[in-house]
């Protein structure tokens, strides 16, 4: 492996796997901006084309409809390839389990695949998951975890603990330029409606006038970062040769039932929080330690909550609230 982990490189010819999703589609957006070239690969499973629909008529962005757990192929030279692909709320992989497995063992096998082909940077979106319900708080990289192999989110947070190990053994044995991120709760515009994820429920709902959905007492935490601050971090590690892992997340931790409250408030909504039963395994707690992050990349998470919850509902109610209005 050249290089050291602060070099950095152009990138001119980026592939977002997983690139209609939420943050998929960011940070194809993202790479645009920069002058990049991106290619999207996306089976649609939980994205949307409508999230890159308004990239379609830049010349510079592709989209491939494939799905990465099959042969992937690209034509031409590829600098970087940001494997994303993979459902991530909790809803999503609760009932795809299988294919999520498949998609963090097989699909990452694939992407890594195609960076060695194209002696591309490689960075992969793993997940503040990796420390399960955490006995060590907040969590630094050096944590092992506390995941439950055979609960119901094992399949998401092995998956993602397989697809580490993967992307290490390639760096370690193929001289693929790896890099890990480990991506704390994002939220932002583009979230689905039916996501599943608290964030989306809570506005949803609000907007709805319909009770807000706290699981348990409302006292787990939770420490959400916005989209377009995670973006510059992923983007930041894109252009390093740092084996990772890194955490990229916002440290401010809150408890779910402050988060629902913020959600009514800055929806101004009538509606009142009910309490459901508590998912199996749901983390406790969750804040991350970005000291390496900072100092690896000089990143943090700038955009205060409020603001992020301003963008976010605002969105919403022009792009989510007006589609699904009677006409
Ligand atoms: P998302 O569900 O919106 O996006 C995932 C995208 O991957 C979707 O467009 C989906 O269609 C696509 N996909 C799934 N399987 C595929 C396959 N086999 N082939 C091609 N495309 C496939 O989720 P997201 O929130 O944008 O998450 C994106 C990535 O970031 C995931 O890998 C997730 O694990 C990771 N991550 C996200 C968060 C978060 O808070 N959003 C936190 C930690 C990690
Ligand atoms: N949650 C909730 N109501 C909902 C959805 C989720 O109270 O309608 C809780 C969930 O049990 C967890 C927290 O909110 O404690 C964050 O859940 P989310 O699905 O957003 O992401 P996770 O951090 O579990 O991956």
């Amino acid at each position: 492996m050249s290089g050291s982990p602060t070099t950095t490189r152009d990138v001119h010819r980026a592939v977002v796997t997983g690139g209609a999703g939420f943050v998929g589609s960011h940070l194809c957006e993202a790479l645009l901006r920069s002058g990049a070239e991106v290619i999207c690969l996306d089976n649609f499973l939980t994205g949307s084309p409508a999230n890159v629909a308004h990239l379609q008529q830049d010349p510079r962005f592709r989209m491939i409809r494939c799905d990465v757990t099959d042969f992937v192929h690209v034509p031409g030279p590829v600098d970087l390839v940001l494997h994303f692909a993979s459902p991530a709320s909790p809803a999503d992989y609760l009932r795809l389990p299988l294919h999520t497995l498949k998609v963090g063992a097989i699909g990452t096998w694939h992407a890594l695949g195609l960076a060695k082909d194209k002696g591309a940077r490689f960075v992969l979106a793993s997940t503040s998951e990796v420390y399960g319900d955490p006995q060590v708080h907040p969590q630094p990289e050096s944590y092992w975890g506390h995941v439950n192999p055979v609960g119901p989110r094992g399949v998401y947070d092995e998956g993602k603990r397989y697809a580490e190990a993967l992307a290490t053994a390639y760096r370690g044995t193929e001289d693929v330029n790896t890099g890990i991120v480990r991506i704390f709760n994002t939220f932002g515009p583009r979230l689905r409606a039916d996501d599943g994820r608290a964030i989306p429920n809570f506005i949803r709902q609000a907007l709805a006038g319909e009770p807000l959905t706290v699981a348990g007492d409302g006292m787990q935490t939770r420490s959400v970062c916005y989209v377009d601050d995670l973006v510059e971090g992923v983007l930041a590690m894109g252009v390093t040769d740092h084996p990772g892992p890194l955490n990229l997340g916002n440290p401010e931790e809150r408890s779910v039932l402050r988060i629902a409250r913020d959600v009514v408030e800055a929806t101004a909504s009538t509606s009142h929080i009910v309490h459901i039963e508590r998912p199996a395994d749901d983390p406790q707690v969750r804040r991350p330690d970005t000291t390496l992050a900072q100092r690896e990349l000089g990143w943090h998470a700038r955009t205060p909550w409020r603001d992020g919850l301003g963008h976010t509902v605002q969105w919403w109610r022009t792009h989510v609230a007006a589609a699904a209005a009677p006409a």
